[in-house]
């Protein structure tokens, strides 16, 4: 083959669902576009993803009791079951790979590396136990790996964050175990939720009620599980406001249904932001809460609790060797692009909001930015050594794609005896022990 008609090869950092969209946009988009721009249209991609199992949030955060959206892994596993498709689980840029690693080795390195810590409070610079984010609560109760428990022997729990990720952890925490006895949640996981005295949630949301981003469906969803209840200035500035749409009619139902009766309650503070955690012992004891109201802020709400959720402000991971955009908290990029030959797509791009499908529209927008750049550049030589000798030369316990289907195939047999999809392996080291096996 000549040199300028060589496949490219593509380096993908991230096996979520930005990187395996990213991957199979461009395998599509050459193949239609390739001829008719005149470069080749074969290309190889291959994708590192530091756990032992890909699909990110899909996996890791996306609610166990949302069965219909975990089954979006089936298409993400027909995507990276593609030929020109492979895939490195347990490498970590930064970790086990750099920069250096990959560019001699790639025409181009698209990150798509998510969303990596979510905000939490310090108290004068210590981390408190009981304080975490939904990212940590959500990876909890999916298994991800090295995640320990939360406390859930409060009976209420705060929740800060007007989005669905705050909902989606409230009504976790409030769900019936035995309907959750029917998801993948392995035994341990399930276990500690049957034994969680939590019965009332209090959600904190910094904006008003007339300004919520919750969407109707995961209104109702916790409906389903708990009593709603608005605190009196919510319910005040209801009446005042008279928010139309669905979500403040789903609420007004809620309302206006006051004989109805539930063990397990949802507090709705609209308007409200925690001003104080008490911690003495450097374990959460208690809160209190203020009015966000033009002037002074007055704390009107203390809650006994040894659970602070944080669902607000995630952020991308500053990755070494790319540069960082501090103020929108993701890698530093125009239109996917960040500079020759490296890429980005994803919560990595644009910030950590937006539902799985949106990562689909960014990976065309990133792929266009390759494709045209590609148009104008002259393929020069890489580095065509296999990269598994590569990996082998580093020690780095890789499993591949052979290996994640295995692991999905143990899974899915974990589940059969009591007719579920699957169950998920709850250990790293069984994880990888599993995949390993196929290898
Ligand atoms: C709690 C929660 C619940 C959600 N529920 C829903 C829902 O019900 N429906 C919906 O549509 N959307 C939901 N979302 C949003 C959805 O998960 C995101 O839109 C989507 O996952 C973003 O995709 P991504 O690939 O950019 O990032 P991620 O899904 O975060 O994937 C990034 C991948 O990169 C890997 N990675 C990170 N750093 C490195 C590194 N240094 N080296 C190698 N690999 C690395 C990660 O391990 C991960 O596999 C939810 C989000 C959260 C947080």
């Amino acid at each position: 083959m000549e040199q300028k008609d060589r496949a490219w090869k593509v380096a993908v950092v991230g096996a979520g669902p930005a990187g395996v969209y990213a991957s199979d946009t461009l395998l599509k988009r050459l193949k239609e576009k390739a001829s008719l721009m005149g470069i080749p249209k074969e290309a190889h991609i291959d994708i590192f993803e530091k756990n032992p199992a890909p699909y990110g949030l899909v996996r890791y955060g996306v609610a166990p009791d949302h069965p219909a959206i975990k089954l979006l892994s089936q298409a993400l596993d027909r995507a990276i079951g593609a030929d020109e498709i492979s895939l490195y689980c347990n490498v970590g840029y930064g970790r086990d790979i750099s920069m250096e690693d990959l560019l001699p080795r790639y025409d181009a390195v698209i990150f798509a590396t998510g969303g990596g810590e979510d905000g939490k409070w310090e108290l004068g610079g210590r981390k408190i136990k009981g304080v975490c984010g939904a990212g940590e609560v959500a990876g909890w109760y999916n298994c991800a790996p090295g995640i320990a428990a939360p406390p859930l022997s409060s009976k209420a729990v705060a929740i800060v964050g007007g989005g669905n990720t705050a909902l989606d952890v409230a009504r976790m925490l409030l769900q019936d175990p035995y309907s959750l006895s029917k998801t993948d949640m392995p035994f341990k996981i399930w276990s500690k939720m049957v034994a969680s005295s939590v019965r009332e949630v209090h959600i904190f949301i910094r904006r008003g009620v007339e300004a919520n981003k919750f969407s109707a469906q995961q209104i109702r969803q916790l409906k389903a599980c708990s009593r709603l209840i608005l605190d009196d200035f919510s319910k005040k500035s209801l009446e005042e406001f008279h928010p139309e749409g669905k979500i403040a009619e789903e609420i007004k139902s809620e309302l206006e249904n006051a004989g109805h009766e539930n063990e397990k309650k949802s507090y709705m503070h609209f308007s409200s932001s925690i001003s104080s955690l008490f911690a003495p012992g450097g374990a959460l004891e208690a809160l209190e809460a203020s009015r966000n109201l033009e002037g002074k802020k007055k704390a009107d709400f203390c809650l006994k609790t040894n659970l602070c959720v944080s669902a607000v402000g995630w952020r991308s991971e500053r990755l070494p060797g790319l540069p960082f955009d501090e103020s929108k908290g993701v890698i530093a990029n125009e239109g996917g692009k960040v500079e020759p030959k490296v890429y980005v797509s994803g919560w990595a791009k644009r910030g950590c909001d937006g539902l799985i499908g949106s990562t689909k529209a960014d990976a065309s927008q990133t792929v266009e930015a390759i494709l045209s750049d590609w148009q104008n550049f002259k393929q020069r030589p890489i580095d065509d050594s296999p990269i598994e000798d590569f990996l082998l030369s580093r020690n780095i316990p890789f499993t591949k794609k052979a290996g994640w289907f295995a692991l999905e195939g143990y899974e899915a047999a974990l589940g059969k005896p009591d007719s579920k999809r699957s169950v998920k392996v709850g250990s790293e080291r069984e994880m990888k022990r599993i995949s390993s096996l196929a290898q």
